[in-house]
Parts: structure tokens; C-alpha cells; sequence
């Protein structure tokens, strides 16, 4: 019996998973060559057919989410110049299977490289395609995971996610994946505990380690090999307090946040694609403190109307509540095909009110947008990387223009109140430069990443990526103090404000205003509950 391996990485879905490993990488696929070209080629059509098959199969029971990742894969099965090289490669002489390795190798080879997070997460639906299509091939099954397995690879097929049943438990550990991939969004919205990022978990690791069984503590981000007695007793004791807490938390979801002295703490919730509210009860919240609108921007640049009717539908979900729009904050893990630029460092590049204000004809089509939206509820707006106070000027003076433009032509509208992010080391050190905004929304994903030069993204640093590091506290204390000083609201919406284990420390920062992914609200307003003063 090896000792105990531990290992470290990155938490995508919060939770608690014990049992057996379950080995996602495919065995070698036998493929049986064909007699001519031709025949090499029906082959493949046919394999790409059953899996498109497949794909529709599964999006006959799958919800809005699930639908949308796997019409993304039907769409590049269908797409030919994926398919094509393939086919040119099949006519050229090449058997089947090798062709549509190749072609679609080549495909993946420039997402995984990729130096953006999304576009490296979507490799794992390229692969999915792929192997979907190499199974139908070789006629291959895929082997069945026991109940309760954790899954672990280098990565996770979504379609693979999809057809397991977890109602018995599980979950997924990854020695590369994403918080950011389609499969990380999925297991959030269902709750399967699942690891990113644990990199060394084929090398440190034995063939005895991986036959036993494993603690996935997807709370943390880590998974324990051949666990002991002991680290077994406390990983369950865990995970128990871990069930008792979120349990305990739904309790809170339709009260008001307040600590145990009464102190009242208002908790908005963070959405990006405007169908994100048809789950949310809005009595349940204080508004949208952050909406996200990237996903907005996706292919192509959309147009005013798409985007007018996509605020108008947030607005009019929250009523009198507010509801804080941020403008396009596309570039770093954010790239936009057609609008961001390949960068060397995107993190500290052309992104978010720099894009914006370096391209303005795409800027004002959303000021446009959001002008007009304003009159259907009460519309915040926010400016993302805001590094110095001349960007917001000449952000606030495109939508005063564009205001002059609407109104000229008697399109009804309204000037929202125009506040900045604080996610750049500048604002929060000397935000005395901002004090004519009208809020500071504190983004501390980016603020945290950049104060401590450690990459958001990147296990190997995530040690280092703490919001609860002093340095990045005291930051978050002093622009607090600097906003009630002056009569300038203060919230945040980074992914610590709905971390109940940051929630203690923030409040204690001051801040008295969070915005959470929806995903943690109940657990958020738990934890606040919790706070003594
Ligand atoms: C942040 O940086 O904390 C934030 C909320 O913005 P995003 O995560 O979209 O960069
Ligand atoms: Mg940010």
C-alpha cells in the first residue's frame, strides 16, 4: 500500500467527492482500413452521421445550458472547413480514422496553445468531436465509470459529462481543464464537485495509487491518493459540514443579509447571458450588481437592437432593484474573435475600456444600446480596467454625445449613473483621482491577480491568488474608507465576494455591498449571517 499523495489544484465546482479513480483517458482505437477511397470517405461520413446522432440524442433531454454547448459540436461537425482537410486528406490516400486524427489534431492544436483561457477551454469540445467521431469509426464503446467514480484525465469530454448519471455521486479531477470550460459551467449549475490544474497527477503517481480509492475535496481545490485512516476521518467530517452548510444556507435565501449585530449587507447577483435571471427570484437579491456583457459579443459584434433588448430584459426582471451593466470588457481571458487583438501578455493589454476607447464606432453601437435600455428600469453602468481618470472622461463624454444624438432624434433615453471597476492596482491606491464617479464596483478576480502577479488563470500560482493576502485587504479597506469619506457607494463582484470563507474578511474590509454568482447566493447570505459584528 503506496502512502498518502496529495495534490493540489484549482476549484471549478465546490464540493466533496470519495471514491474510486476512473481513468478518462481513451484506449487506442482499432480501426479496420477500407478497399478504395471512396470507401474511406463513406466511412467517415457515416461516422460523423452517428455522431451527430449522438449529439442529438443527448439534446433531446437537455436543458438551455447543455443545449447550447452541444449545438456548438453539431455546428463544427457540420462545418466544413473543419471536415474538409480530412476529406482532402482521405482523397490523397490517407485511411479514414488517421485523416480525421490529423485534421482535427491540427484544429485543437491551435486552441490548446492558445494563450487566452476560453479558447483553451474550448479545446476540450474539439477533442470531444474528435473522439466522438474516432469511436464511431472503430466501433469502439466507451467503458462504463462505477457509481460514484471520480473521473480523471487530462481533460473531460462535455458529451462524456453528460450521459453519466451523478446521482450517486462523483466527480472529476483534472490534471489540466478550466474553471472556465463548458464542462466547469455545467457541473457548477449541478452541483458535481470538480478539480483544475493538478498537473502532476499522472507523474507523482503510482498504478497503486490510482487503483484505490480517492478524496476529491473540490472545496479547496485538491485530491487526496491512497488517503489514510485519519485523513479519511477528516475529509468526511468535511464534507459533512460542507452539506450541513449549504443545506443550512438554502434557509437564508429569502431573508434579508444581515450579521448576527444586525448589520445589513446587500447582496446583488452577478449574470452575463440575460436568460441567467429566469432561474433567479429577484425578491431573493438586491439587483444585479454585475452583468457581464462579453458573452454578448460573441462571433459576431452584435448589433444595437440585440443588445438594447438583452439589457431591457435584465431591467425588466429586477423592477425598481438595480441593475449595474458593465461595458464590454473583452481581451485577457476574455477574447473576442474580431474585435480583441493576439497579444503577448493579454492580461496587461488592449482589453476592456482600452478596447473600447480604441474602438469606438464598436463602443458606441453598445452606448447607444444602453442609453435607450435606461428607461425601462433603474440602469447603473460600469466601465472595466479603468486605469486612470481620462478614460472615464472620455467614456462618460462618448455617452453624453451619444445621448445628444438620441435625444436629437427623439429615440427615448436616459444618462444612467457611470461608475468605474476597481480591479487595477492604480484605482485602489490613489482612487482620490476618481472622486467625480458616481460608484466603485471592486473587481478583486483582477485586482487580486494583479496586485499579487499571479495569473487568475494558472494552478501553478493559485497558492499566491488570494484575496485574503493583507496586501490585497488592506487595498480593498482603504478604497472602502475612501468611498465613505466622500459619499461614494462601494460594492464587489469578484468570485471572493460569494466566497463565505472571504465574506468575514470582507465585511471586516468595510464593505457593506456584494455581488455573487447566483450559484452562491444562499451560501453568501449564510456566511454573512454568520459574521459577528
Ligand atoms: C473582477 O475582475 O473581479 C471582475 C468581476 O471582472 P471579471 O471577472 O469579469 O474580469
Ligand atoms: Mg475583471
Amino acid at each position: 500500500m503506496p502512502g498518502p499523495l496529495r495534490l493540489t489544484g484549482i476549484s471549478a465546482s465546490a464540493g466533496y467527492a470519495e471514491g474510486p479513480l476512473f481513468n478518462l483517458e481513451p484506449a487506442a482505437a482499432r480501426y479496420a482500413g477500407k478497399a478504395t477511397a471512396a470507401d474511406e470517405k463513406a466511412a467517415l461520413e457515416a461516422a460523423i452521421g452517428v455522431a451527430a446522432g449522438r449529439l442529438a440524442g443527448l439534446m433531446e433531454t437537455a436543458d438551455d445550458e447543455a443545449a447550447g454547448i452541444l449545438e456548438f459540436q453539431v455546428a463544427m461537425l457540420e462545418d466544413d472547413a473543419l471536415t474538409g482537410p480530412a476529406f482532402a486528406a482521405i482523397a490523397a490516400g490517407q485511411p479514414a480514422d488517421a485523416a480525421w486524427r490529423q485534421a482535427l489534431d491540427a484544429e485543437i492544436a491551435g486552441y490548446e496553445t492558445s494563450d487566452q483561457d476560453y479558447f483553451r477551454a474550448r479545446a476540450a469540445d474539439m477533442r470531444d468531436i474528435r473522439d466522438q467521431v474516432l469511436r464511431a469509426l472503430t466501433e469502439d464503446g466507451e467503458i462504463a465509470a462505477p457509481a460514484g467514480a471520480i473521473f480523471y484525465g487530462e481533460d473531460i469530454a462535455p458529451t462524456r459529462f453528460l450521459e453519466t448519471d451523478w446521482s450517486s455521486g462523483g466527480g472529476i479531477a483534472l490534471k489540466a481543464g478550466s474553471a472556465a470550460s463548458h464542462v466547469a459551467m455545467l457541473a457548477r449549475s449541478r452541483g458535481v464537485p470538480m478539480v483544475v490544474g493538478l498537473g502532476v497527477v499522472g507523474l507523482g503517481a503510482s498504478p497503486a495509487h490510482l487503483a484505490g480509492i480517492a478524496l476529491l475535496d473540490a472545496e479547496h481545490g485538491g485530491i487526496v491518493l491512497s488517503p489514510s485512516k485519519a485523513e479519511i476521518d477528516a475529509f468526511r467530517r468535511s464534507s459533512r459540514s460542507f452539506a450541513a452548510r449549504r443545506d443550512r444556507a438554502e434557509t437564508y435565501l429569502q431573508k434579508p443579509a444581515v450579521t448576527k449585530a444586525g448589520t445589513a449587507v446587500r447582496v446583488q447577483v452577478n449574470i452575463a447571458d440575460p436568460s441567467d435571471v429566469d432561474g433567479i427570484d429577484i425578491s431573493t437579491c438586491d439587483g444585479a450588481g454585475l452583468m457581464r456583457t462579453e458573452f454578448l459579443f460573441g462571433k459576431t459584434l452584435p448589433d444595437e437592437e440585440t443588445q438594447y433588448r438583452a439589457y431591457r430584459k435584465v431591467l425588466e426582471w429586477a423592477g425598481e432593484k438595480p441593475v449595474t451593466i458593465r461595458t464590454v470588457d473583452a481581451g485577457g481571458d476574455k477574447p473576442v474573435p474580431g474585435f480583441t487583438v493576439e497579444e503577448g501578455n493579454p492580461f496587461l493589454g488592449l482589453r476592456g475600456i482600452r478596447l473600447s476607447l480604441a474602438r469606438t464606432e464598436v463602443f458606441r453601437v453598445q452606448i447607444r444600446a444602453l442609453l435607450r435600455a435606461a428607461v425601462h428600469g433603474n440602469l447603473k453602468v460600469m466601465f472595466p480596467m479603468i486605469a486612470v481618470m481620462d478614460e472615464y472622461q472620455r467614456a462618460a463624454a462618448l455617452f453624453a454625445e451619444e445621448q445628444a444624438g438620441l435625444s436629437a432624434r427623439g429615440v427615448a433615453c436616459k444618462m444612467p449613473p457611470l461608475g468605474i471597476m476597481v480591479e487595477v492596482p492604480s484605482v485602489a491606491i490613489a482612487p482620490e483621482a476618481f472622486s467625480g464617479v458616481a460608484f466603485f464596483s471592486i473587481g478583486s478576480n483582477d485586482l487580486t491577480q494583479y496586485v499579487m502577479a499571479a495569473a487568475r488563470d494558472n494552478a501553478s500560482v493559485a497558492h499566491l491568488n488570494s484575496v485574503r493576502h493583507p496586501a490585497v485587504l488592506r487595498l480593498i479597506a482603504s478604497v472602502a474608507a475612501f468611498g465613505q469619506a466622500q459619499g461614494i457607494p462601494v460594492s464587489l463582484c469578484g468570485d471572493a465576494g460569494g466566497d463565505p470563507a472571504s465574506i468575514p474578511a470582507l465585511l471586516e474590509a468595510g464593505l457593506r455591498d456584494l455581488s455573487v454568482v447566483p450559484a452562491q447566493l444562499a451560501m453568501a447570505k449564510a456566511a454573512i449571517a454568520d459574521v459577528a459584528f
